[in-house]
């Protein structure tokens, strides 16, 4: 058996992992997934079953913190070359079991806080940061062209804005670019909603750290989540957290 810090794009891997959330299901592009978030002391990933493979998570009843055994998951090819998360996915081959073992990281342990110089490509982790700098509070993209343009596109157009906040944090440990992956983050991080986007006052940003989970990826990192204060308030306090609610990721 592996662990997490041994997921490599185009590999199998064969872990025991601590499953950080309730499994939840989605539709894209007409197909039906599974996802939910495992991890270990040393990475998270996402654990990935897409119909009819799905079967071979829900058959298991998981929920956050059973500890799961997968035996030849896979990760994903395309994300050599592309930014997404750490990922394995079910195929026909994986071999997924519920266990039980004695001295294996809680799910506050997967979760807790890591310095920012400790994280290697393809690691998802939450980070205590400070953001030095910030970009931008929206971008555009241009749908007939395919790509990200200025307000008015090249060819004319007007893309609709999208709520994404970049920029440059640190930890004292490390400084990195970052930006938020979906509007739900950007309004998290701002305390506003959409409408605003364009009008934020970027100083305030700059006053108080936050607590920000996601993933690291060519030296960006890319944030799935805004933790509320008290989340770190109690963390201190090892032990004493009982709100187990706000360890839901996603
Ligand atoms: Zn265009």
């Amino acid at each position: 058996m592996n662990t997490l810090n041994k997921l490599t794009p185009g590999e199998n891997i064969s872990v025991i992992a601590r499953v950080l959330n309730k499994p939840g299901s989605q539709t894209v592009r007409d197909k039906k997934l599974i996802k939910l978030k495992v991890g270990d002391s040393a990475n998270i990933a996402n654990l990935v079953a897409w119909a009819p493979m799905h079967k071979k998570i829900l058959k298991l009843n998981l929920d956050k913190g059973d500890l799961v055994e997968i035996k030849l998951g896979s990760c994903p090819k395309s994300h050599k070359t592309t930014n997404r998360p750490p990922t394995i996915t079910v195929n026909p081959n994986t071999i997924l079991k519920k266990i039980s073992l004695k001295n294996f990281p809680s799910v506050e342990e997967c979760m807790g806080i890591k310095f920012l110089d400790e994280l290697e490509d393809y690691r998802y982790a939450s980070a205590r940061v400070f953001i030095s700098s910030i970009y931008n509070t929206v971008v555009y993209f241009c749908e007939k062209c395919k790509k990200f343009s200025e307000k008015m596109c090249d060819c004319g157009n007007f893309p609709d804005a999208i709520f994404s906040i970049s920029g440059i944090f640190s930890d004292g440990t490390r400084t990195i670019p970052f930006t938020t992956l979906t509007e739900d983050v950007a309004e998290k991080m701002t305390n506003s909603k959409k409408p605003g986007a364009e009008k934020i006052n970027v100083k305030i940003l700059m006053e108080h750290p936050f607590t920000l989970f996601g993933y690291l990826r060519n030296e960006h990192f890319y944030v799935e989540d805004v933790i509320e204060d008290d989340f770190y308030g109690a963390m201190k306090g090892v032990g004493s957290f009982t709100k187990e609610d706000e360890y839901d990721i996603e």
